[in-house]
């Protein structure tokens, strides 16, 4: 009873060691070898996308996205204000501002409404360019975040990005293998961006990789993660560049995750319909939803505690079940009230802060037994009794 349920970890079952004693026994353990390309590949054909571009995180997937879009210094960048803090930070790495906007109270995601409200309301197009009153600043990009494995309402979006000449960066780095209405996630916007780091879908143990149709962004990107090398042979540069590649070692242990991908999701999702039979019917608990349009690969599972009728609130049902040797975790605090963040615009944000507040996130590893899962659920019906 004593082992404590994780809330997420790896689940490690595939072709790693293999793939990796290969690296090992031909000597390519760094960043040129041939599992970069395969892993590339695989991730293309994963979201159907003409190119991947591999790199050490999601982080600098998104920096580079973000670069190679045209986002310049003094731009802004619509992104949603509920997303872990690193989509905004790669927005001032490329120096542009982030512009805050709510979330949906349903879906959780990017509210597109509000979006199209900010653009109608709050800009003025001037020389064939987007201009924020607020600043005068000229609004270049939308970055919504898929969280939890959820897509956001792309369509009104992307409708809008058309309109107004806007390059849309998909933060899918929590979702890949998500889909709306039928298209992959990460594979909806001009690029989108995986991470896989240790606690997400599949891992490398830590990296990323951007995705697009747009072959000049593809090798541009290529080449900002790559020094902006410009020589084979000679140490000539053409621009400043970053080392954000990823190593053989990796990207082998990558493949070998991509190739769980399937049988990943079909477990997470196996997660939340057990989640959903056994909690259901707790007063003051809203598990989450998957849009009609969506599909939701759940990779968080997150629900929300509603103090007044649950008994407790979301830390205390955090502590309790800690006690109880079960790890979860809240939502993240709202980015337009983080220390980096607040003197950026946040528009009409409603939503957020009571997500924050109420938000859980339970165990839900791919690896989570039936029976630690019924403990939490056990644990959680137990708590709502008190
Ligand atoms: C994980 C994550 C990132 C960053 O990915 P890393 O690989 O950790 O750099 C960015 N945005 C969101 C929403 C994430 O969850």
């Amino acid at each position: 009873m004593s082992e404590t349920i994780p809330l997420c970890v790896p689940s490690i079952r595939g072709n790693e060691l293999a793939y990796l004693r290969e690296c090992i026994e031909t000597n390519w353990v760094s960043y040129v070898g041939p599992f970069v390309g395969r892993f590339e590949q695989a991730l293309a054909e994963t979201v159907g996308a003409r190119y991947a571009v591999a790199t050490n995180s999601g982080t600098a997937a998104l920096h580079v996205a973000l670069t190679v879009a045209g986002v310049q210094p003094g731009d802004e960048v619509l992104v949603s204000d509920l997303t872990f803090i690193a989509s905004a930070n790669t927005i001032r790495y490329a120096g542009a501002w982030p512009v805050f906007t709510d979330v949906t109270p349903d879906t959780w995601e990017m509210d597109p409404q509000k979006v199209v409200d900010f653009i109608r309301h709050e800009c003025v197009e001037s020389g064939g360019r987007l201009i924020n009153r607020t600043g005068e600043r000229p609004v270049k990009a939308i970055m919504p975040v898929h969280i939890l494995g959820h897509p956001a309402d792309m369509d009104p979006i992307l409708e809008l990005a058309r309109r107004y000449d806007l390059r849309v960066i998909e933060d899918a780095t929590e979702s890949i293998g998500a889909k709306y209405k039928g298209r992959m996630a990460g594979h909806l916007g001009d690029i989108g961006c995986f991470s896989f780091n240790g606690n997400k879908v599949i891992t490398t143990g830590g990296g990323g990789a951007l995705l697009t149709d747009d072959g000049a962004w593809a090798r541009r990107a290529k080449h900002l993660t790559t020094q902006a090398k410009s020589d084979e042979i000679e140490y000539v540069h053409d621009e400043i560049g970053y080392n954000y590649r990823l190593t053989n070692l990796q990207a082998a242990f990558g493949l070998a995750q991509l190739e769980c991908l399937g049988k990943n999701l079909e477990a997470k999702r196996a997660v939340a319909t057990r989640y959903a039979e056994g909690l259901r019917d707790v007063p003051g608990l809203t598990l989450p939803m998957e849009a009609p349009w969506a599909f939701n690969t759940y990779w968080l599972y997150t629900v929300l505690v509603d103090e007044t009728r649950f008994g407790m609130d979301s830390r205390a049902l955090m502590r309790y079940l800690a006690e109880r040797h079960i790890q979860t975790r809240p939502l993240w605090a709202p980015l337009h009230r983080q220390a980096p963040y607040r003197d950026c615009q946040a528009y009409r944000i409603g939503v957020t802060p009571r997500l924050y507040r109420d938000g859980l996130s339970l165990p839900c590893s791919v690896g989570l037994t039936e029976f630690d899962q019924q403990r939490v659920i056990e644990a959680i019906r137990s708590a709502a009794l008190r």
